[in-house]
């Protein structure tokens, strides 16, 4: 192992020199504290390093020791409900996080070594196995069943497995390996978190992430193993949209990597996550969460690389067969620390000062996403799902990260402050974001929900378009301005945005809309549009239609609960009832 000296201290980087035997990125311990450090860069017998810890007091001449790996994580049974910091430490309260610091250059391992977990055999002595086949399972919580996997480079006999209590570091499992090697597995894999883990195969998107949130599914929806992002105006329920899709979205496993925002903030959703309810099991969502955070206050160098420790984590889930959904709040601050540190390296600085190779890291990032066929003879699928916030200073997203982002990801939710200030939530605006998944996802919502689902989804955008146009012009002109067909137009347009958009995250049952119900719904508000124009041409007055009395049941049809779906008959004879008896009253 490489031993060197530092030679100069700046901020979380050091120089140290004597390094020639070092490699890039292998990880380093820095002088007799043993802090965490990582090489960045290696000139000669010189050496970058960014450390993941204070470096206050550090001064030249103090030893640099490389320990001849490269960043990695532990991963096993212990992820789940697991608080970590960006270089996988345990966190573990959240007192810790607010209050008293880890201490420095302290050795914690990441999976707890003393607890015990009851390992159920699936392979054989006997049985032929290759990398990514499971061996066993551990029931991690009530709800995540923990494949224990063979960890990629082995393939072999099984020569013994050990049912029964064990502790992670316990040998679980004997392989000869084709190599002619005996392997000694336990129930913990090393992974270096800045390389992907492999997979068979890479698949197109084919199927929706449904989230239950009638805006994201209906008009902007993602796939799963889709990746998009969401700018977040402060107060603008950037928060609520997180959390609503960590609860309902159709994901087995969530991965929340908080990338220091204010400290205070990211303490908030530490406490606020483990007090979210997961709807699906009545059990804490943490049950089937693992947490990442770094506080601004923490060294940028470890906010760097989080983002890489959870999409590593969540990489590990899909592995094993899950549908894993990985947020990221906020990239951009992960990006200001990816600058901080470029800056000290002293690269040649591109736009507003980032490096120039921050496009390839952000795509790097979501290019980890996606749904795969897992390694294995099993051929199991699994998908990550990416949402990254991104949080321009000043809702700007011209700015290099939100265009290098928007540059990758495929759904843009736009969050828009105004609506937020009007309380039209989740204030994601219909005129702003895109999904560009529409396509790829046609079919499925053919298949699965109506063959009409595409022509009511693209019906509702024009309207909302058409109510954008025309409010500028009653802005300049007046609503004397425009004709019953226009005004009718308007009164659908308000129709879907409050009774379709607005949803109520907080309400018991507008806070989750399967898409069956969307789709009754929509067809619902579209089915009043063709039958108010149809009465508004045989001669009815416009505020007869407006006025129509089933317009109240309109209004409410979110509150029909899931169970009761046959009321959307009811409602819609209603309203051919009600517009026959205009139509038959008014050509009178
Ligand atoms: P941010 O994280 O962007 O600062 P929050 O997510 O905390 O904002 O949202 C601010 C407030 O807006 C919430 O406390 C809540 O009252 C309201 N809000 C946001 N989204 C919804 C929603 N879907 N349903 C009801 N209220 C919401």
């Amino acid at each position: 192992m490489a031993q060197g000296k530092i030679v100069k201290v700046a901020g979380s980087l050091i120089v140290a020199e004597g390094m020639a035997s070092a490699r890039m990125f292998d990880v380093v311990r820095v002088s007799e504290r043993q802090l965490i450090g990582e090489i960045l860069e290696l000139r000669g017998d010189k050496a970058s390093i960014q450390v993941y810890e204070e470096t206050s007091g550090l001064g030249p001449g103090e030893p640099v020791e490389s320990t001849g790996a490269p960043l990695s994580l532990e991963l096993g049974p212990g992820l789940i409900e697991s608080i970590f910091d960006g270089i996988q430490r345990p966190l573990s309260s959240i007192r810790s996080m607010a209050g008293d610091r880890i201490t420095p250059g302290i050795q914690l391992p990441a999976l707890d070594r003393e607890r015990e977990w009851v390992f159920e055999p699936k392979a054989q002595p006997g049985d032929q196995v290759v990398a990514g086949d499971i061996l066993g399972t551990v029931q991690e919580t009530q709800v995540v069943a923990h494949h224990i996997m063979v960890p990629r480079g082995i393939a072999g006999k099984v020569t013994g497995i050990q049912a029964g209590t064990h502790k992670v570091t316990d040998i679980i499992a004997t392989i000869a390996g084709e190599d002619g090697q005996e392997h000694q597995l336990s129930m913990i894999q090393r992974w270096p978190v800045r390389q992907g883990r492999p997979y068979k195969e890479k698949l197109a998107p084919q199927s929706p992430m449904v989230t239950g949130q009638r805006v994201i599914d209906t008009l902007f929806p993602i796939a799963s193993g889709g990746v998009a992002a969401i700018p977040g105006p402060f107060g603008s329920g950037k928060t609520v949209v997180q959390h609503q899709l960590a609860k309902w979205a159709d994901a087995d496993i969530i991965v929340y990597v908080g990338c220091g925002e204010r400290g205070n903030e990211m303490t908030d959703v530490l406490k606020e996550f483990p007090e979210l309810h997961d709807p699906k099991t009545g059990q804490s969502l943490m049950k089937r969460t693992v947490l990442i955070a770094n506080t601004s206050d923490m060294p940028v160098a470890a906010r760097e690389a989080s983002i890489y420790t959870g999409i590593t984590i969540a990489e590990y889930f899909r592995d094993m067969g899950y549908r894993v959904a990985i947020m990221a709040d906020s990239t951009s601050r992960w990006a200001e620390a990816l600058r901080e540190m470029s800056g000290r390296l002293e690269e040649m600085p591109g736009e507003e000062g980032y490096p120039a190779y921050l496009s390839s890291r952000i795509a790097e990032f979501y290019e980890r996403a996606g749904q795969v066929i897992c390694l294995g003879s099993e051929g199991r699928r699994g998908a990550i799902s990416a949402i990254g916030a991104v949080s321009p200073p000043g809702g700007d997203i011209s700015e290099p990260v939100s265009q290098a982002t928007l540059r990758i990801v495929k759904v843009f939710w736009g969050l828009s402050a105004q609506l937020a200030y009007r309380r039209h939530f989740p204030a994601i605006d219909w005129l702003l974001s895109y999904s560009l998944y529409i396509d790829s996802l046609a079919d499925w919502f053919t298949d699965n929900v109506s063959p009409d689902w595409g022509e009511l989804r693209l019906r509702a955008m024009q309207v909302l378009q058409e109510e954008s146009e025309l409010e500028e012009i009653v802005r300049l002109v007046g609503m004397d301005a425009l004709g019953w067909k226009d005004r009718l137009t308007m009164e659908v347009a308000r129709s879907i945005r409050e009774d379709y958009l607005h949803q109520n995250a907080f309400d018991e049952t507008d806070t989750y809309t399967s898409l069956d119900k969307q789709y009754r719904m929509l067809r619902l508000i579209l089915d009043y549009a063709d039958k108010g124009q149809m009465a508004l041409d045989s001669g009815v007055n416009l505020s007869d239609v407006i006025d129509l009395p089933v317009r109240e049941r309109i209004g409410r049809a979110k509150y029909i609960p899931e169970d009761s779906l046959a009321y959307f008959d009811e409602i819609e004879s209603e309203l051919a009832t009600q517009t026959n008896a205009l139509i038959t009253r008014g050509g009178q």
